[in-house]
């Protein structure tokens, strides 16, 4: 099994999760073109589905193209809406914490909290992604921090998740607060809607401590910023807090996902 990055960020995100027989595409931001195609083999039968993680374009906008060519394709209510996948047969609705199998894929998703540019709320979630070829992957993008929300006696609290026996992390990493405060081009109304919907070197730091990385192979930084990010510093950092092996994604990078 292995993870293929087609894309990763604003710019659109796509991967691959791919074995001879069997493949997961994680995201449709990028489109179902000859890039994709080759890094499949030109295999695409092989397709079992693809899971959009929201709304937002450089997620979801050419789900369109993988569901009118036929493959499974799942996301939440909200972005079969937003994105016009309504009424495209092989399209099927997904929500938070109800687990689904594709192939030998086991996918759950799970909620994650992250923002439109008006402020309000947008559905989003993550994966955790079972096979028995790689173990458990567990992908997270577009959100502040790794929690969930959980209503107690006195109020709201937001509890960090910790799921056990991941194989191989994907983790967002975005930005860092250093080079984002220091940037003049940014308006501070924009810097606080990126602090509030998506993931600080800081905070990705914090998951990194956090979670049981005891069967952790390897951890992918994802959905890097191109301007308020350095990808050698995120990697260098996450390595030293961890001492698990460390990447960046970048178009085109491939990384061993067997775990046999
Ligand atoms: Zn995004
Ligand atoms: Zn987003």
């Amino acid at each position: 099994m292995t993870l293929t990055v087609i894309g990763s960020g604003s710019s659109g995100n796509c991967y691959l999760l791919q074995n001879e027989e069997e493949a997961l595409v994680i995201e449709a931001g990028l489109p179902f073109d000859q890039t994709v195609k080759a890094a499949l083999g030109w295999n695409t039968d092989k397709i079992k589905a693809i899971i959009v993680s929201h709304r937002h374009d450089d997620h979801a906008k050419f789900a369109w193209q993988y569901a009118e060519a036929g493959y499974l394709t799942f996301a939440q209510k909200d972005t079969i809406e937003s994105c016009h996948l309504n009424g495209i047969y092989s399209v099927k609705g997904m929500q938070p914490g109800h687990g689904f199998k594709v192939g030998g894929f086991s996918v759950l998703p799970y909620p994650l909290n992250h923002y439109n540019t008006d402020g309000t709320k947008c559905p989003t979630v993550g994966f955790l992604i079972t096979h028995t070829d790689c173990g458990r992957v567990c992908f997270f993008t577009d959100c502040e921090s790794f929690t969930r929300e959980v209503m107690t006696d006195d109020g709201l609290r937001y509890i960090p998740y910790d799921f056990p026996n991941v194989s191989h992390w994907m983790m967002e990493c975005n930005y860092d607060n250093a080079i984002i405060n220091r940037s003049k081009h940014i308006p501070d109304y924009v810097k606080d809607r990126i602090k509030h919907s998506h993931m600080s070197l800081t905070n990705t730091l914090k998951v990194a401590r956090h979670v049981d990385l005891t069967s952790t192979r390897e951890i992918l930084l994802i959905h890097i910023s191109d301007g308020n990010a350095d990808d050698r510093k995120f990697v260098r950092e996450i390595r030293a807090a961890t001492g698990k092996r460390c990447y960046a994604a970048h178009p085109g990078l491939v990384i061993d996902y067997s775990i046999r």
